[in-house]
């Protein structure tokens, strides 16, 4: 194990200001946390942080960066805090290693092959600092080269979310030299047949031709310097996984694949790399299609080389790649190499600000790098402000879910499935109880709540941030209300065959759908409920031998009042029933949360108590009057529009109903406050207040007002009336 001294050592070979005293405090602090914990290996657990932070030595990372690889597992790992870690080193570590043990609870998360792009995207959003990444990728490449002391069934899981997902963000963090490692022990965990035999080829060839390499990078070396360049020239094989991955894709065999060895010609300048590529064209024939220029053009994780393939000595295919010593650290250590250019030049002096790429972070730092900014400060100050616009959460099964800022439960719901969005009644997250409408963070994990038959309240549609969620709460909405109106349609239409004495039945209405110019039965029941057919319309269409003239000229039956009917001259037979005159088939009515399309009359309301009767309205439903109401002259010549309706009430709910009085009242002040507080006692509600009228001492107040019923209502105005600044209390309509 790695000794306190031999850690700040390997720290000041690159950096001899590094804090000797914040180092050995960290490597203290974690080795007393992490106390007698093992390893799957038999090792103590602490000498795995240690690993860590020396990976993170080589790649010559700032003193943070380091004290935050050897606390990396404290937090989530042993009793150490947050906080803990905030008082003893500081704010800045603090965040580091708290940004390590998010993404440490994402490993217990499944992922699937397909969400590996979101996953990577959520891995850069929790991060936050450019340098959580850096650790994680070093505590996933340690975990990788010690991946065989863990038992044989946890590994390949470890080695297919590497290759999956750490890998490749390796890659497009530019270092190549991680990502060779990290591919190839996974390649070697998951295929290790595959993986045996290209090595042993690999082996052999190296044996056979290892004259071969030595030759062309001496022939290469000396061409290059009789012009003048210099170069340093050297060959290798490819790595396993990159030579499989070749076979798999062009599907030929280890014989047939030309481009097993590589050269690397790495020079001075940005012009050398050029001038290289003019010496190998003249001397050897090109292959063709193989010359890419990433100088001019680069890659989107900033790689930048010349590559070209050649028809070298002895008719051997040789791929070259020429590149500046810059280009071939960036291309090795990617971002982590930007730490290594201290003087503030830049990368090669060129134009780097005009590149534009999808990754601009890593453009940013390179800009703010050639800006002059010291690495250590450019490192802290990069903070990942990709995917700002995007949060990724979970499913309790670990499906991932991406979604915008935001969003809430309710679009996570319809995300998953538009069914779990209608029957969504509250959530949990992270295991906790939470509004549906709470904004979601980062790797939430949200479990839905549904239930049977739910639709959702319109109101989501606005307060939803999804396309998805808001269209499908605007046609399950628009299904419930059609629904309403169909019910209602349907209880219209069944009295009105009552009453013509015939017998309603979906069938025969199915048959005279044509007649009525409607699609559906539905449609039918739901025009009729919203008034915009009527039901003796619908009589007639089933019926086209009833006269209605016949049932119009007898007297209504017993027990059914007579003031609604079928026809004009029924309705002119107007009379106000007897209390008990009401008839045990009239439509029930609920309040406004009822299952039937409900509205009360506009001015004054009806509350239950009140004899009241509905007038279907086109588009609107019905609206209920109390019997006594003066509005409803107005509907005197439209028969059709009268509906029998009754209260039906559920005791338990205490709905409210809406009313309307006008309060005579002396004009000075406290007189509205008295008159509030008595309604406020009787427990009803205002709805709004107006003054009409005003003299000078008196004046008319307008006060709409929800009450229980009409018992409710006349209390109220009989305790206004004993008030001294009341002098005369009406309701309207009443
Ligand atoms: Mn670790």
């Amino acid at each position: 194990m790695m000794r306190q001294y031999e850690l700040v050592d390997r720290v000041r070979r690159y950096n001899p200001n590094a804090d000797e005293d914040l180092l050995n405090r960290a490597y203290v602090y974690a080795m007393k946390a992490h106390g007698a914990q093992k390893r799957a290996s038999g090792d103590p657990y602490f000498s795995h942080p240690l690993e860590v932070a020396a990976i993170l030595t080589d790649l010559k990372l700032d003193d943070a960066t380091i004290v935050a690889a050897v606390l990396h597992d404290t937090i989530e790992d042993t009793t150490a805090t947050r906080e803990e870690i905030d008082h003893l080193f500081g704010p800045e570590i603090g965040a580091l290693v708290d940004g390590l043990t998010k993404l440490k609870k994402l490993d217990l998360v499944s992922k699937r092959a397909e969400q590996a792009e979101n996953f990577r995207k959520l891995l850069l959003a929790i991060a936050d600092d450019v340098r959580v990444l850096l650790v994680k990728l070093a505590d996933r490449l340690h975990n990788m080269r010690t991946l065989h002391f863990v038992p044989p069934e946890k590994r390949a899981r470890i080695a297919q979310e590497t290759l999956d997902i750490y890998a490749p963000l390796a890659g497009r963090m530019g270092m190549q030299h991680l990502r060779d490692e990290l591919e190839d022990l996974s390649f070697r965990t998951l295929m290790s047949e595959a993986h045996a035999m290209i090595e042993a080829r690999l082996k052999d060839l190296e044996t056979n031709s290892s004259a071969l390499i030595t030759s062309i990078e001496r022939e290469l070396t000396e061409a290059l310097a009789k012009r003048g360049i210099e170069a340093e020239v050297k060959g290798r094989q490819k790595a396993p996984y990159s030579i499989f991955k070749k076979m798999e894709h062009k599907s030929i065999a280890f014989e047939q694949l030309s481009d097993i060895f590589g050269f690397r010609v790495v020079v001075k300048e940005v012009e050398d790399c050029y001038r290289v590529i003019g010496v190998v064209h003249t001397k050897w024939p090109t292959v063709p299609g193989r010359f890419k220029d990433y100088i001019s053009t680069p890659k989107q994780n900033d790689y930048r080389s010349i590559h070209t393939t050649v028809v070298g000595p002895g008719r051997q295919r040789v791929e070259l790649q020429v590149r500046t010593r810059t280009m071939h650290e960036i291309a090795e250590y990617g971002i982590a190499a930007h730490a290594l250019y201290k003087d503030g030049r830049g990368i090669d002096g060129d134009a780097l600000s005009q590149e534009s790429r999808a990754y601009q972070w890593l453009r940013r730092t390179i800009e703010m790098l050639a800006e002059g900014d010291s690495p250590e400060e450019f490192l802290e100050h990069t903070k990942l402000e990709l995917f700002l616009d995007q949060v990724f959460c979970f499913t309790p099964k670990g499906r991932l879910i991406a979604l915008p800022r935001g969003a809430t439960p309710i679009d996570f719901a319809y995300a998953v499935h538009t069914e779990l969005g209608n029957g969504a009644i509250g959530c949990k997250i992270n295991g906790r109880i939470a509004p549906l409408l709470s904004e979601l963070q980062n790797g939430d994990e949200v479990d839905i709540t549904r239930a049977e038959g739910q639709s959702p309240p319109a109101a989501w549609e606005s307060l939803v941030v999804t396309g998805k969620a808001r269209a499908a709460i605007r046609r399950a909405t628009r299904d419930a209300v059609r629904k309403q109106y169909a019910g209602l349609g349907r209880q219209i239409i069944a009295r009105a065959f009552e009453r013509a004495g015939k017998q309603f039945s979906e069938e025969k209405l199915k048959a005279s759908l044509p007649r009525l110019a409607r699609q559906s039965v539905e449609d039918v029941l739901a025009a009729v409920g919203r008034g915009e057919m009527f039901s003796g319309d619908v009589v007639r269409a089933v019926h086209p031998d009833f006269r209605e003239e016949r049932k119009s000229a007898s007297t209504p039956a017993k027990g059914e009042p007579g003031w609604f009917g079928l026809n004009k001259a029924a309705s002119l037979v107007f009379k106000v029933p007897g209390k008990d005159e009401v008839s045990p088939n009239a439509i029930p009515i609920r309040g406004l949360n009822g299952d039937l399309p409900v509205r009360f009359a506009p001015n004054g309301g009806a509350v239950p108590g009140d004899r009241i009767v509905g007038i279907l309205t086109p588009g609107e439903g019905i609206t209920i009057y109390p019997i006594q109401s003066p509005a409803l002259t107005a509907f005197d010549d439209q028969p059709e529009r009268w509906l029998d309706v009754r209260w039906d009430l559920d005791e338990e709910l205490h709905e409210f109903f809406p009313s309307q009085i006008i309060v005579n009242a002396l004009n000075e002040p406290g007189a509205l406050g008295t008159i509030a507080t008595v309604i406020g006692e009787e427990g009803a509600n205002i709805d709004h207040v107006e003054f009409v009228n005003r003299s000078s001492d008196f004046r008319d107040i307008v006060i709409d007002l929800q009450v229980h019923d009409l018992k409710h209502l006349t209390g109220i105005i009989s305790l206004l009336k004993t008030k001294s600044v009341v002098s005369r209390v009406e309701r309207v309509n009443g």
